[in-house]
C-alpha cells in the first residue's frame, strides 16, 4: 500500500464521512503550491475556499504566529490582551467600519450578525417580541449550524436536522421584487452574499445590491453582507459589494482573515448595531484571543502590503480572458470577479477535477457542474499560464 492509500484507509475507518475529498493527501505547502505525501506538487486553485488568499504558510503571518505562540495564546475575554486592540484598529482602518466583534468560524460570525440584527430590530424598530424576520436568498451558504442550515434551500444541508429556528424568509437571489414582496413590519435585516460562492460563483444582476440598500433605507432594515468567502480581496475589491458602491450596515468576514492559520472571523458594523451587545450577552471562549488577533492583524497587513486586491483584479481578468478563449461545447459559461472564477460545464465537473489533479492542478467542483477556480491571490501570471494549459488540456479532452 502506498503512503497515500494507507492514510486514506485510516481516515475512512476512523473518521466521520462528512466530506468527499479528492484523494490527494497533502503534507506541506508554500505559496500557491501544495505537496502530497509522495512529494508530488500541485497548484492549489481552491485556496481552502479562499482561506489562504495570502498564500500557504505566508512568511509574514507565520512569523506573527510563531512569535505570538511563544508569548501568550489565550487569555479568554475575562481579561484583556495586548493583541486585540491592534486587530480592532486595523479592521477599522482598512474597512471604515466603526467597530467589530471577533469570533472564530464563519458560521459563528453569521450567528453573531443574526443576534445583533434581531436585537436591533426589537430595540430600534419596535418589532414585537420574538417576531423579528430576516430575509435571506435562495441558494445561500452561510455555514452549518442548525439555525443557519434551517434557512438553506439545499435539501441535503437540512435533511433530518430539524426542527429549525423560525424567523427567516427566503427570497429569490438576484430578484429585487422577490425581496420587496417579503418585507413587512417585522423585517429587521436582509442578509445575502454579494456574490454567492458555494452556489457556484453566482453574480447578481447589476444594481441589485444598490436596490437592496434603497429598500433597507426606505423600510428601516439592516443590510448585512456575508463576505466570508467573497471578501478580503478575493473578488478583486476589498469587498465584493464595492463593485456597486453600497455601504451595508454589517459585513461578515472570516476565512482569509487569518490567512489560513487559525479560525478567525468577525462582524464589522457600527455603534448602533454592535452596541446592542452588553457584557455577558454574547461571547466565545476563543473569540478575540491574542494568537488569533496577532495572526489576523498580520494577515490583513499582507493583503495591504502585497497589494493583493489589485493583483486579484488584474490577474483575475487575465485568467478569465484566457479561460474564455477555450472552445468547447462542454463549457456553459465562464464567469467571475477577480481571482474567483466559475467554469460552468454542461456535465458534472468531478471527473474534470480528478483529471486536473493528475496534471498537478487542484480544483474542487461546486454544486456538481461548476469548477471553482480560486487560487491564492499571490499567484503570478506565469503560474496562471501553467494552470491554464492544464485546464485547457482537460476541457478539450472532453469537448
Ligand atoms: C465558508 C462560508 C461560511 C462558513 O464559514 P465556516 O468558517 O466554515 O463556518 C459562511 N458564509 C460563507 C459565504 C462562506 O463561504
Amino acid at each position: 500500500m502506498s503512503k497515500t492509500q494507507e492514510l486514506i484507509a485510516i481516515e475512512e475507518k476512523y473518521g466521520a464521512n462528512n466530506y468527499h475529498p479528492l484523494d490527494v493527501v497533502i503534507s506541506k505547502a508554500e505559496g500557491v503550491w501544495v505537496y502530497d505525501v509522495e512529494d508530488n506538487r500541485y497548484l492549489d486553485c481552491l485556496a481552502a475556499y479562499s482561506s489562504v488568499n495570502q498564500g500557504h504558510c505566508n512568511p509574514h503571518i507565520l512569523k506573527a504566529f510563531k512569535e505570538q505562540a511563544e508569548k501568550v495564546t489565550i487569555t479568554s475575554r475575562a481579561f484583556r490582551n495586548d493583541q486585540l486592540p491592534a486587530l480592532y484598529k486595523k479592521l477599522h482602518d482598512m474597512t471604515g467600519f466603526d467597530m467589530s466583534l471577533p469570533m472564530n468560524s464563519g458560521a459563528e460570525a453569521v450567528e453573531t450578525a443574526i443576534k445583533a440584527a434581531r436585537r436591533w430590530g426589537y430595540r430600534n424598530k419596535g418589532i414585537a417580541k420574538d417576531k423579528a424576520e430576516i430575509i435571506v436568498a435562495s441558494d445561500n451558504f452561510h455555514g452549518r449550524t442548525t439555525t443557519i442550515v434551517g434557512f438553506s434551500t439545499d435539501a441535503q444541508y437540512k435533511k433530518e436536522f430539524g426542527p429549525f429556528t423560525p424567523g427567516f424568509v427566503v427570497s429569490e437571489y438576484g430578484n429585487i421584487e422577490s425581496v420587496k414582496s417579503l418585507i413587512n413590519e417585522n423585517t429587521c435585516c436582509i442578509m445575502i452574499e454579494p456574490i454567492q460562492g458555494e452556489a457556484g460563483i453566482i453574480i447578481p444582476p447589476d444594481g441589485y445590491l444598490k436596490q437592496l440598500r434603497e429598500l433597507c433605507d426606505q423600510h428601516n432594515i439592516l443590510l448585512a453582507f456575508d463576505e466570508i468567502q467573497s471578501g478580503l480581496g478575493r473578488s478583486g475589491k476589498m469587498f465584493a459589494h464595492q463593485y456597486e458602491d453600497v455601504v451595508p450596515d454589517m459585513v461578515i468576514i472570516g476565512k482569509a482573515l487569518s490567512g489560513g492559520f487559525y479560525p478567525v472571523s468577525a462582524v464589522l458594523s457600527n455603534k448602533e448595531v454592535l452596541g446592542v451587545f452588553g457584557p455577558g450577552d454574547h461571547g466565545s471562549t476563543f473569540g478575540g484571543n491574542p494568537l488569533g488577533a496577532a495572526v489576523a492583524t498580520a494577515a490583513l497587513e499582507v493583503i495591504e502590503n502585497e497589494n493583493l486586491i489589485q493583483k486579484s483584479f488584474d490577474n483575475g481578468n487575465y485568467f478569465m480572458e484566457k479561460l474564455k478563449s477555450i472552445k468547447s461545447s462542454k463549457i456553459k459559461e465562464v464567469r467571475g470577479k477577480g481571482l474567483w472564477i466559475g467554469l460552468e460545464l454542461t456535465e458534472p465537473a468531478r471527473k474534470y477535477c480528478e483529471d486536473l489533479m493528475g496534471l498537478g492542478v487542484l480544483c474542487k467542483e461546486t454544486h456538481d457542474y461548476v469548477i471553482r477556480i480560486a487560487p491564492p491571490l499571490i499567484i503570478t501570471k506565469e503560474e496562471i499560464d501553467w494552470a491554464f494549459d492544464r485546464i485547457k488540456e482537460v476541457v478539450e479532452k472532453y469537448a
